[in-house]
């Protein structure tokens, strides 16, 4: 599971957020943080993450994150709405500029959060050669 914080560019002051994950990406994807309580400077955001990527010690900027335009809904087990929130979070290591694209995803029933299991992290360049192989398969078919 991953912990989140705000970091401020100018104090380097580091505050941790109460917010759920889900909520501190929710918002980033809206908009930028807050700026900084104590020296009104830019913030960060960061997030520590449990699983190896070949970089660093696990903690990463936020760069962007970004939600599908359209989200789907549906009726769940106990008749009340369930929205997906497949996220494409773009991360970058703190001491190099390696980028990876991160898709954690949620299951929001009311006002509770799933964490989704087994979120995908890939190499920018491993993403967008996907991508371009998918589109490129599609646009033929067209
Ligand atoms: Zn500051």
């Amino acid at each position: 599971m991953a912990a989140q914080y705000y970091y401020c560019t100018q104090c380097h002051k580091k505050i941790s957020t109460f917010q759920r994950l889900f909520d501190a990406l929710y918002e980033f994807s809206k908009s930028d943080p807050e700026n900084c309580p104590v020296c009104g400077s830019v913030r960060e955001l960061h997030v520590s993450l449990d699983f190896q990527l070949g970089v660093g010690d696990g903690d990463f900027k936020v760069v962007h994150a970004f939600l599908p335009e359209k989200l789907e809904s549906w009726l769940g087990e106990e008749e009340e709405e369930v929205t997906y929130y497949p996220f494409l979070v773009v991360l970058q290591g703190a001491q190099e500029s390696k980028q990876f694209y991160w898709m954690p995803y949620w299951h929001v029933v009311g006002k509770d959060a799933r964490y989704g299991q087994h979120a995908l992290c890939l190499d920018h360049t491993q993403f967008e050669s996907l991508v371009a192989q998918a589109q490129k398969r599609m646009f033929a078919a067209v």
